[in-house]
């Protein structure tokens, strides 16, 4: 790989790079057949696991299968449905007002850009950046927990701020990388670099990271 005037730079490549070698194909695990049913899913899916949403969506979306219908659905019916996710009142009038606001100012088509998408109701920059990355394959980095927390051990950004990770992480990637990245940092985090006890002792990615030794082996 040719090398920048950017260690950092260097560094943040070479860590993609390992990464795409452990997870070659990835995407979201979250169940959807179109952008709106992206959108609501992942809206349902704070606090709580891919699978939980999976196993209420399919429920969901027959009931509900478009942004009109569910714009006009009563709350307390999509509440039931959506109960097991946790949280379920805050993220049923989310994805109602959501559906009604783009049923009114976007004729029911999810935008294919952040600048629009962030203005709908209950639609955040991470929301927004999963839906462009998955479901549209536009450049786009989605700044969770995860992605959070991998881009300060690793030295990426020295920030807290989503917002400003997300701006760190794009000045050291190519566009056309970026909606590759959220995906394989949130896996990564799950399987190596976890918020607890990061495995340090076995992780590809030690001699590039600035806390090699976060987590002495076992025994
Ligand atoms: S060496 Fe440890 S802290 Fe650094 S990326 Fe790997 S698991 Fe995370």
């Amino acid at each position: 790989m040719p090398t920048t005037e950017n260690p950092t730079r260097d560094r943040a490549r070479l860590v993609l790079r390992r990464l795409k070698r452990r997870y070659p194909e990835i995407g979201t695990a979250l169940d959807y057949r179109n952008p709106w049913e992206l959108l609501a899913s992942t809206i349902i899916s704070a606090q709580t696991t891919d699978e939980n949403v999976n196993s209420v969506t399919p429920t969901l979306f027959e009931r509900w299968p478009t942004a009109a219908a569910l714009a006009g659905a009563r709350a307390e019916d999509v509440e039931k449905v959506i109960f097991s996710t946790g949280f379920y009142r805050q993220k049923t009038n989310s994805i109602i007002t959501m559906s009604a606001d783009l049923m009114e100012r976007f004729g029911g088509v999810v935008p294919d850009n952040l600048d629009d998408l962030v203005t709908l109701q209950g639609v955040g920059r991470k929301t927004a950046s999963v839906v462009l990355a998955e479901a549209f394959g536009k450049p786009a980095i989605a700044v969770d927990t995860h992605v959070k927390r991998l881009a300060n051990r690793l030295g990426l950004t020295d920030h807290a701020d989503p917002t400003k990770i997300e701006f760190d992480l794009r000045e050291l990637y190519d566009r056309r990388q970026w909606a590759g990245i959220s995906m394989r940092f949130i896996q990564f985090g799950r399987d190596v670099c976890n918020a607890r006890k990061p495995l340090c002792y076995e992780c590809p990615l030690n001699e590039l990271c600035p806390y090699p030794d976060k987590t002495p082996p076992p025994g």
